[in-house]
């Protein structure tokens, strides 16, 4: 299936590339020229031409309101859009009903990879909107890497996106917390990464399944490790402090976890503290 490509920064030519790689017929467009270089792909003169050249555009631009601009006064009837810009459910809602008032059919998605990721089975890409659309693009699309239609809502994708986002942040925070408590005594982080963290996190990872499953239920009824033992000992930010390491990342958390005990939830398991959430 020939296809059309906007926006070749980093990720856009990513995604070119892949394309080509996979020997689909590729016409790209960009705002500054020359940026596909060596790339065996069709330069269109205008996002309109690009546009009119195939059916299935992919867009990777900056942000919402690049791709707006993009595709301001473009003729979209019979085209099937598919925003590859991150953006956030309430823009790929906008973008949604602007294409498909346009004529055209719409997909949003969220790139879980970076670029030099795009074309392995390891790069992930979220897609939600029009489910016919994603159909007859699905064989194009698994060039990028796999592939996942999360529904028809449009903001589903870039709802996922940022959730996965957020889960990768907190995971982040804790590394950086634990890295600087142990570099204060001169233990080397990556010997303590590789050695000791991962594979705590590795054997830890499985549990987030059965905690999953508290929330789905509601029943957050502790087995083994209740909040009133978790917030017991004051042990992170006890040790974070002789350490002279600060607490900002951990105390947020702890402070809910605090407050959900003290809401009568001490027998609860961990997950309990979504209930201050949401
Ligand atoms: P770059 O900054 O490398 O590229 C931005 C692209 O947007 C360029 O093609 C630029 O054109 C174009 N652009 C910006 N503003 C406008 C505008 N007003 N009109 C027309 N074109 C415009 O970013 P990336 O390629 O890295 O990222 C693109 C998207 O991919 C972003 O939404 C990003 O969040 C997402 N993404 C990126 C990842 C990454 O690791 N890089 C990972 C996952 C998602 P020009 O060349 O003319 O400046």
């Amino acid at each position: 299936m020939n296809t059309t490509v906007i926006g070749l920064g980093k990720m856009g030519r990513a995604l070119a590339a892949a394309l080509v790689a996979r020997g689909h017929d590729t016409t790209v467009w960009n705002r500054t020229p020359g940026r596909a270089g060596d790339l065996a792909v069709t330069n269109a003169q205008t996002a309109a031409d690009a546009v009119a050249a195939n059916e299935l555009v992919i867009l990777c631009l900056l942000d919402f309101e690049s791709v707006v601009d993009v595709l301001d006064g473009v003729e979209l009837t019979g085209r099937t859009i598919v925003n590859l810009t991150t953006g956030t459910p309430a823009e790929a809602a906008k973008l949604s009903a602007l294409v498909t008032g346009r004529g055209a059919a719409f997909l949003d998605g969220g790139i879980m990879a970076i670029p030099s990721m795009i074309g392995s089975p390891a790069a992930v890409v979220l897609y939600s909107g029009d489910e016919q659309a994603f159909r007859r693009a699905q064989d194009v699309l698994s060039a990028f890497g796999d592939r996942r239609y999360l529904g028809a809502e449009p903001g589903l994708a870039a709802l996922n996106d940022i959730a996965m986002l957020t889960g990768m942040y907190g995971m982040l925070g804790g590394f950086v917390h634990a890295a600087a408590m142990v570099r204060t005594e001169g233990v080397p982080v990556v010997e303590f990464t590789e050695t000791l963290l991962i594979p705590w996190l590795r054997a830890m990872f499985p549990a987030l399944v059965d905690m999953a499953g508290q929330i789905d239920s509601g029943d957050y009824t502790a087995e083994e490790s209740d909040l009133a033992m978790q917030v017991a000992n004051d042990g992170i930010g006890e040790v974070s402090r002789a350490q002279g390491v600060s607490t900002e990342l951990s105390d947020p958390l702890f402070a809910l976890m605090r407050r959900r005990v003290e809401q009568g939830h001490g027998g609860d398991d961990f997950p309990s503290v979504i209930e201050l959430l949401s």
